[in-house]
């Protein structure tokens, strides 16, 4: 029933003007989302309750992850005037093993809170490392607010479910209560314990520790990071703790740091290295810090002091033309709360004067397919089969209706489509078994491409979407079904499926790489292919490195694994001669004893192998452009 009522709501507001009407279904639109976080969250909170949730093993970059779930966080922080700041210890091994989902869902609650119960200040967000072993590291999370806080007597109720601190709560913040519950239960099975100090009127304070196991991590400084060494940085925020953070992180790149929260003290210390000699080379300046704009007027006015490089912080993605006058120009903006890796890619733009291709967020353009698709929906429930089909005939598209997996595969056998549409759940043939029937026909007939399938799956854990794909579905849309998630991934999965493409099975191959091969690998669909290859192409050095770090320390479980990911990179993507090369090496790496000079010699052979492989692909993905 919530696909209907979201699904619908969404739809009708799509023709309504301005006025009460509107409001009103606005009004039922976000009825239905709170009803349906409602209901997710005791599904959620019953599964764990009845021990049916297992923590998932993932290898992840603490930084990005968390750097992101905070980025989402940004635009309500600034909205209500609280500084966001996110700290995460700079030692802490680059990559990390363990549930990011459950590890993600309770900071989100977390800070959720924080920034729901603060009007003025900050929430800060830290990720500090406790205890360090050769194999796991243990992390404690920290999100501390200078919001309304909890009275002692309330701090023990809140962890139960249902409880909030008093009922008003409800009416003026919303909420249901279990969100604490749920997460401490998680951070139970995570092996630590959340925990909350507090005083009312002045803030809170929650805590947990949990233990990850170790993934990559970095020992030594990369080209780019080098360039950083002995430069001279001056950090001015108007918040302390964002300030000290800033000049942790910096200071960690061997950079020279000074930080300050006022523009005078700024002033004073820009015209003292300039008098001496040693001058500020680069600004991290917070836009919005008071006087800023003040500030860069005397900057560009006076001539004591050569303006250093400026990089802005910003809390949205608004230009920075409000106060940075003519003369100045702004090598970099970073959005609030600072990601590593955008912090990184900003002082090395600062430091080398190259530009490079990240950008933020919001300017990535998706691409547009306005190309008119025949779509098979297979549905037994008519609410949602008159959602989906108002949706997608509003772009254009043609659609069929089957109203169950067995009548979808008689449509199929006598139709062709460029996509379907699948439920799972239903009656006389459910989606799984339609999507084998259908893959079935397909090869007797000797397709060379199949016909995308996109699930639609009521609650999307792992194991039904694995179990999607293990069906031969190329993808998964969770329901309610949203409308720009629905064409997002209508335009994934057929975007540049091109006539030709579908009719050419044969592709000439190469020494380095086999074209029959790879487009096997990704059932004919171009796309996908080109997607795979652009991963690779990103991630390559990086697997590389993690090889050619392992045989330097002539560590052989390393070696081994490491070669092992290398190789099924390498492979999946008909780079077939390099992925066997790569073999030899991982069961070399197996012998015992191990012939490390054998790896070694093995491991040049491979370098340059992935460079041939690495021309190739480049070429494919050129012509593709
Ligand atoms: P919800 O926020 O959905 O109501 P939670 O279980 O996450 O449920 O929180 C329970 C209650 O604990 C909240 O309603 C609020 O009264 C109190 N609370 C949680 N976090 C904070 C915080 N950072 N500051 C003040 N009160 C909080």
């Amino acid at each position: 029933p919530m696909n209907g009522i979201i699904g619908m709501s969404e739809l009708v507001l799509q023709d309504l003007e301005e006025g009460e009407s509107r409001e009103r279904v606005e009004m039922i639109l976000e009825s239905g989302e709170s009803l349906l976080r409602l209901i997710n969250e005791i599904l959620d909170f019953s599964k764990i309750e009845s021990g049916k949730i297992k923590l998932e093993t993932e290898r992840f970059d603490l930084r990005e992850r968390i750097g992101d779930t905070m980025r989402a966080f940004g635009v309500r922080a600034h909205e209500k005037k609280v500084e966001l700041i996110l700290h995460i210890d700079p030692s802490l091994p680059e990559e990390i093993i363990g549930d990011l989902n459950r590890l993600r869902q309770v900071v989100v609650n977390l800070v959720g809170n924080a920034i729901k119960f603060t009007s003025d200040g900050h929430v800060f967000v830290s990720a500090q490392s406790i205890q360090e072993t050769a194999e796991d590291v243990t992390i404690e999370f920290r999100v501390v607010d200078t919001g309304i806080g909890i009275s002692e007597g309330d701090q023990e109720k809140i962890f139960r479910e249902f409880e909030q601190v008093d009922s008003s709560t409800t009416r003026e913040f919303g909420g249901t209560g279990l969100g604490l519950a749920i997460s401490s239960r998680i951070v139970e099975m995570m092996g630590g314990k959340l925990i909350v100090e507090s005083s009312p009127g002045v803030g809170s304070r929650f805590s947990f520790e949990a233990k990850f196991f170790k993934g990559a991590s970095k020992n030594s400084l990369n080209e780019d990071e080098e360039m950083f060494i002995g430069k001279s940085v001056l950090v001015a925020t108007g918040n302390r703790l964002r300030s000290d953070s800033l000049q942790q992180r910096l200071a960690w790149h061997r950079m020279i740091v000074g930080s300050v929260t006022d523009v005078d003290h700024a002033k004073r210390l820009l015209l003292q290295h300039a008098q001496e000699k040693t001058p500020v080379e680069i600004l991290l300046l917070d836009a919005l810090m008071p006087d800023a704009k003040p500030f860069l007027n005397w900057l560009v006015g006076q001539n004591e002091v050569e303006p250093p490089k400026l990089i802005l912080l910003n809390s949205t993605a608004r230009t920075d033309a409000q106060i940075v006058p003519d003369g100045l120009e702004v090598v970099q903006q970073i959005l609030k709360p600072v990601k590593s890796s955008e912090l990184r890619t900003a002082f090395v733009v600062a430091v080398s004067g190259t530009e490079t291709e990240i950008q933020p967020a919001s300017n990535k353009k998706r691409p547009t397919s306005n190309r008119k698709l025949k779509i098979l929906l297979v549905e037994d429930n008519i609410i949602n089969q008159k959602l989906a089909v108002a949706l997608l005939e509003q772009n254009g598209h043609t659609m069929t209706v089957a109203c169950d997996g067995r009548e979808a595969v008689e449509i199929f056998k006598r139709e062709s489509f460029d996509l379907i549409l699948m439920d799972i759940q239903m009656p006389i043939m459910d989606g799984f078994e339609a999507t084998l029937c259908i893959r079935e026909f397909e090869s007797s007939r000797n397709s060379a491409v199949q016909t995308p399938i996109i699930a639609q799956t009521a609650y999307a854990s792992r194991a039904d979407r694995e179990k999607c794909l293990a069906a031969g579905m190329n993808d998964y849309i969770s329901k309610p079904i949203r409308a720009d998630a629905l064409h997002r991934l209508i335009e994934k999965q057929t975007g540049s499926v091109s006539k030709e493409s579908k009719s050419n099975n044969d592709h000439p191959s190469s020494r380095a790489v086999d074209w029959n091969s790879a487009f096997e690998t990704v059932g004919g669909h171009r796309p996908l292919l080109f997607e795979l290859i652009q991963v690779f192409l990103k991630e390559k050095d990086k697997m590389l490195g993690v090889v050619e770090k392992a045989i330097e320390a002539e560590d052989e479980q390393n070696t081994r694994i490491s070669a092992h990911a290398l190789k099924g990179a390498l492979g999946h993507l008909g780079a077939l001669t390099a992925s066997e090369a790569v073999g030899r090496l991982e069961s070399t790496a197996g012998n015992s004893p191990v012939d490390m000079d054998a790896c070694r010699e093995l491991f040049g052979k491979i370098n340059e192998m992935v460079k041939e492989v690495t021309d190739e692909f480049e070429t494919f993905i050129g012509k593709a452009t």
